[in-house]
C-alpha cells in the first residue's frame, strides 16, 4: 500500500519518527547556532574544545583503533572531533540538531579535504533507523545540554555494534565543578560565554555509569580531563572532579 493510502491512525515509519518527542532543548540549540561562525577559531568560545581535542582523539584512537572504523559522533557541532577522527582514517557520521554548526562543519570539510557525513537528526531517530551499525560512538560535551541524557545514552548504545566502544564526556556535579566550569570558565577566565552551562544538568560519573549499565553498556574506564588555568595546560588523568570521559563497551 502506498504511504499516502495509509488509513488514519496507522502511521508510517516516517510519521512516527516525525511525531516522536525530540529529546532536545531549543534554547540550547540556538545558543550553539549563534556562536557557530566562530567554531573553528581556536581563540573563540570553542578554545577549550580545540585545546582538548588532540588528547581526547589519542585516547579514543588508542582504544577504538579508528582507521577504517565506522564511527558516529553525536552532538558533533562544528566537527572538531569528527574531522580529526576522519583524518585518522575513520568513516565518520556526525549528527547534531543545530543547523548552523552543521553548516559550518560541512564548509570546513572543503578546507581540510576529508569526508564526514554530517546529518541533522536526533540520535534516537538514527539508532532506530540504523541499529547496531557503528564500531564506535562518541558523544562529547553534549549530555549536559539535553533534557533526557538517559535517552541519549540508550540511543548511543543501540547505534553501536555489540562489542563496540562508546565514549561519553561531560561535567561532574559538585561544588568544585560549579566553581571551575561555571564561575571560573564563564565569569573569571571568560573562556566560555555566560550561561553556557546549567549546573543542574551536570552529571556525576556514578549517575552516567548507571545510565550506561541500564542501556546494556559495560563501563570500562573513567578518565578525568583537567585544565590548569595557570599553566593553561590540559591533561587526561585520574582527576574526574570537573570534566571526565567514560568509556563503555556494548555487551
Ligand atoms: N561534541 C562536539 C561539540 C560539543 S558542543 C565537541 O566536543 O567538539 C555541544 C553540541 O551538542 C552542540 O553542537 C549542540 O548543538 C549539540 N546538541 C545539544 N543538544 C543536542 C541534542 N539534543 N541533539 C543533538 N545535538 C545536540
Amino acid at each position: 500500500m502506498a504511504e499516502a493510502d495509509q488509513p488514519a491512525g496507522r502511521l508510517t515509519l516516517d510519521e512516527r519518527i516525525m511525531n516522536a518527542p525530540i529529546n532536545a532543548d531549543r534554547a540550547e540549540l540556538e545558543k550553539f547556532s549563534e556562536l557557530a561562525h566562530r567554531w573553528w577559531d581556536p581563540n573563540s568560545e570553542f578554545k577549550p574544545l580545540h585545546d582538548i581535542n588532540p588528547l581526547r582523539l589519542d585516547y579514543i584512537d588508542g582504544i577504538a583503533a579508528l582507521r577504517d572504523k565506522a564511527v558516529l559522533d553525536v552532538g558533533c557541532g562544528g566537527g572538531i572531533l569528527s574531522e580529526a577522527m576522519a583524518l585518522r582514517g575513520a568513516c565518520v557520521t556526525g549528527i547534531d540538531l543545530a543547523k548552523k554548526p552543521l553548516n559550518v562543519a560541512r564548509l570546513h570539510l572543503l578546507e581540510s579535504g576529508v569526508t564526514v557525513d554530517y546529518r541533522e537528526i536526533a540520535v534516537e531517530t538514527l539508532a532506530s533507523e540504523q541499529p547496531a551499525s557503528f564500531d564506535a560512538v562518541t558523544c562529547m560535551e553534549m549530555l549536559e545540554h539535553v533534557p533526557d541524557p538517559a535517552s541519549t545514552v540508550r540511543a548511543c548504545a543501540d547505534a553501536v555494534k555489540p562489542g563496540g566502544d562508546v565514549f561519553f564526556s561531560t561535567i561532574n556535579r559538585n561544588p568544585k565543578a560549579y566553581l571551575f566550569a561555571v564561575i571560573g570558565a564563564e565569569y573569571v577566565l571568560n573562556l566560555l560565554p555566560r550561561g553556557t552551562h546549567d549546573y543542574a544538568k551536570f552529571i556525576k560519573p556514578s549517575e552516567l555509569a548507571a545510565m550506561c549499565r541500564g542501556a546494556g553498556l559495560r563501563v570500562e574506564s573513567l578518565t578525568g580531563m583537567s585544565y590548569n588555568p595557570f599553566s593553561k595546560v590540559y591533561a587526561l588523568g585520574a582527576n574526574t572532579d570537573v570534566n571526565y570521559i567514560l568509556h563503555c563497551r556494548r555487551e
